[in-house]
C-alpha cells in the first residue's frame, strides 16, 4: 500500500559539497514535474571511507538514484555492477541508479557539455584545434565530447604528463583517431602551438585553477578561438571575462551543469525535465 507523503530520494554524493547548486535547480525541476510520489533531492556528504555504506541505501532502496561528484567518481565507478554510455570509457560515474537489482553507473558530463555548447552556439564546426587544460574527470569528459565535433586535433595539456596522456589514451581507446601528437606540456608556449595560428580552435579550462595561474595568454589567443572554461564560480569566470573582452566568444560552466543533471533525472524519474525552470532556479543559487 503507498505511503501517504512518500518522498522518493535523490542525493548528491560528494565531499565539501555544502555550497553545490544542484539541489536547487533539481528540486526546481522536480517540483515542476508533478511526478507522484514526490522526489527530494539533497546533498548527501561522505568522505571515502563512508562511500560504500551510502552505496548501500541505492542497494537497498532507501534512495533512487544519485549524482557523484568530487572525490567519488571513479570509486563509485568501481562499485557498480553494470556501467554504462560514456562512463564505460571514462571509469568514472556521475549518476548512479538502480536496475533489475544491479547498481548502474553512468556518466552524463560529456553529454550536458555537448548539450550546454549547442545551447550557447559554441559547438565547433568541424576541424577545429582543441586543447584541453587539466587531467581530472572535467578533462576526460571535455575531451570525449569535443571529440565528436570531428575536430582537427584534440590535445591535452596538464601539470603531470602521465596524467595528460592517460585522458588521450582512455578517449582514443573509443575509436575517436582524431587525437594526433599535441601537447601535454603545461606551458603558454605550448598551449599556443597546440591551438595553432588559425580561427578554428578551442580552449577548455577543465581545472580548478584561473588566471592567472593558467597557461594562457588570452592576450596572444587566435583570433575567433572559442574558451569554454568548466567553473561557474567566481561570477564571472575570471578566464571568460577576459577572452569575452578580447572579443573572443566564450562561456562558463553553468550550463553544462544543468545540462548534465537534466540527463541524469529524465534517468531516475523518465520524464522529460522542464529545462528553463531549472536553469532559472541554477541562476538565481549562484548569483548569475
Ligand atoms: P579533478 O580533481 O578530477 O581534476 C582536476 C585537474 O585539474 C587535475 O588535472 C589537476 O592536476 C588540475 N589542477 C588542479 N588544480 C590546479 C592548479 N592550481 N593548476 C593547474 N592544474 C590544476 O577535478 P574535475 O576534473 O572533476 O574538475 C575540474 C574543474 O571542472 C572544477 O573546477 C570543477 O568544478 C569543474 N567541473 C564542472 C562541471 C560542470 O558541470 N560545469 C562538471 C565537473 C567538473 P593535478 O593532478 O596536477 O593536481
Amino acid at each position: 500500500m503507498p505511503v501517504a507523503n512518500a518522498v522518493t530520494r535523490l542525493w548528491l554524493l560528494g565531499h565539501g559539497i555544502e555550497h553545490s547548486p544542484s539541489p536547487a535547480m533539481h528540486n526546481a525541476a522536480l517540483r515542476a514535474t508533478n511526478l507522484s510520489p514526490s522526489f527530494s533531492y539533497q546533498n548527501h556528504d561522505v568522505t571515502p571511507e563512508q562511500l560504500a555504506g551510502a552505496l548501500l541505501a541505492l542497494r537497498s532502496g532507501e534512495v533512487h538514484g544519485a549524482n557523484v561528484t568530487i572525490p567519488h567518481k571513479r570509486a563509485a565507478a568501481a562499485a557498480c555492477d553494470v556501467l554504462e554510455g560514456d562512463a564505460l570509457v571514462m571509469g568514472a560515474v556521475n549518476t548512479l541508479f538502480m536496475r533489475d537489482g544491479q547498481l548502474v553507473g553512468e556518466n552524463t558530463d560529456a553529454r550536458g557539455l555537448e548539450a550546454a555548447l549547442r545551447h550557447e552556439g559554441l559547438w565547433p564546426a568541424p576541424g577545429a584545434a582543441v586543447v584541453v587544460l587539466g587531467a581530472g574527470g572535467a578533462a576526460a569528459a571535455a575531451a570525449l565530447a569535443l571529440s565528436r565535433s570531428r575536430p582537427r586535433s584534440v590535445a591535452v595539456a596538464a601539470r603531470r604528463r602521465e596524467a595528460a596522456a592517460a585522458v588521450r589514451q582512455a578517449v582514443s581507446s573509443l575509436g575517436q583517431e582524431n587525437f594526433p601528437a599535441g601537447t601535454t606540456d603545461w606551458t603558454v608556449a605550448a598551449v599556443k602551438a597546440a591551438l595553432g595560428a588559425a580561427g578554428a580552435s578551442v580552449l577548455v579550462n577543465a581545472t580548478p585553477a584561473g588566471l592567472p595561474d593558467l597557461p594562457v595568454d588570452v592576450a596572444a589567443l587566435p583570433d575567433g578561438c572559442t574558451v569554454i572554461d568548466l567553473r561557474y564560480r567566481p561570477r564571472p569566470v575570471d578566464l571568460v571575462a577576459a577572452a569575452r573582452q578580447r572579443g573572443l566568444p566564450a562561456g562558463d560552466g553553468l550550463e553544462m551543469l544543468l545540462q548534465q543533471g537534466m540527463l541524469s533525472l529524465r534517468m531516475w524519474t523518465g520524464v522529460e525535465p522542464p529545462l528553463d525552470v531549472a536553469r532559472r532556479a541554477l541562476h538565481e543559487a549562484v548569483g548569475a
